[in-house]
C-alpha cells in the first residue's frame, strides 16, 4: 500500500504552501477541501441526498449546492449536523484513498486541516503538523484574506489546541521562518518520507 503522509496545523499556519513546496518535488496531494466540494457537485449522489433529506431549499437554481443555506439549517441543529457528517465524512474518506491508490508518486500528502479532530490520522502512516504561533496565524490569515484579526481568533479558538495538536505529530514543521528556510526543511522531509515509503511493510 502507498505510503501517506497526512498534513495539518491550525488555520493559516501554512499547509497549503507546504503541501505545495511537496508538489513541486514530485509529490502527490490528495486535499480533504477539494475532495469534501467534490463529494457534494452538482449532480452527485452526496449532493442527490442532502437535497432529499433537507429540500430544494439547500440547492441554488443551477443546481449546485447553496453552502449558506445548508449552514444556517445545521447551525443550530447538532443532529442535522451528525446527519450530514454520517453522509459525507465516509464518502470523503472513500475518495481520497481513491486519490491515493490512483497516485503515482512514492509517497501522498493527504492536507487535512482537521486530521486529529476527524480521526483520519488513523488513515494515515505518518502526520506532519505545520506549527507557527498564533500571532503569526492571526497576521498572515488577516493579511491574506482581508478580514478582521478578531475572527481568526475566534477560529484558532474553535481548534485543536496548539500544544494539543503538537503532542499529537509525528514530524513537526516550524513555519515562523521564511520560504527559502521552509523549503529546505520540507526537502529534509522528503527525503525521510522516501526512505520510510521504501521500506518493506
Ligand atoms: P488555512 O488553514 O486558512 O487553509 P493554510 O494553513 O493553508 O491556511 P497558507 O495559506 O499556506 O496556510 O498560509 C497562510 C498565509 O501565509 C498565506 O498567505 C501564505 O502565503 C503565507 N505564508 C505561509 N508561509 C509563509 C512564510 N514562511 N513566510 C511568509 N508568508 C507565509
Amino acid at each position: 500500500a502507498k505510503f501517506i503522509v497526512g498534513l495539518t496545523g491550525g488555520i493559516g499556519s501554512g499547509k497549503t504552501t507546504v503541501a505545495n513546496l511537496f508538489a513541486d518535488l514530485g509529490i502527490t496531494l490528495v486535499d480533504a477541501d477539494i475532495v469534501a466540494k467534490d463529494v457534494v457537485a452538482k449532480g452527485t449522489e452526496g449532493l442527490t441526498r442532502i437535497i432529499e433529506h433537507f429540500g430544494a431549499d439547500v440547492c441554488q437554481a443551477n443546481g449546485a449546492l447553496n453552502r449558506t443555506a445548508l449552514r444556517e439549517i445545521i447551525f443550530n441543529q447538532p443532529q442535522q449536523r451528525d446527519w450530514l457528517n454520517n453522509l459525507l465524512h465516509p464518502m470523503i474518506r472513500q475518495t481520497m484513498l481513491k486519490q491515493v491508490q490512483q497516485a503515482d508518486s512514492a509517497y501522498v500528502i493527504m492536507v487535512v486541516p482537521l486530521l486529529f479532530e476527524n480521526g483520519l490520522d488513523k488513515l494515515v502512516n505518518s502526520t506532519l503538523v505545520v506549527d507557527v504561533d498564533s500571532k503569526l496565524q492571526i497576521s498572515r490569515t488577516s493579511a491574506r484574506d482581508k478580514v478582521a484579526t478578531t475572527q481568526v481568533e475566534q477560529i484558532i479558538l474553535s481548534q485543536m489546541p496548539r500544544e494539543q495538536r503538537l503532542s499529537k505529530a509525528d514530524d513537526i514543521i516550524d513555519n515562523q521562518g521564511d520560504l527559502n528556510s521552509l523549503r529546505s526543511k520540507v526537502a529534509l522531509l522528503h527525503h525521510k518520507y522516501l526512505e520510510l515509503a521504501n521500506k518493506p511493510d
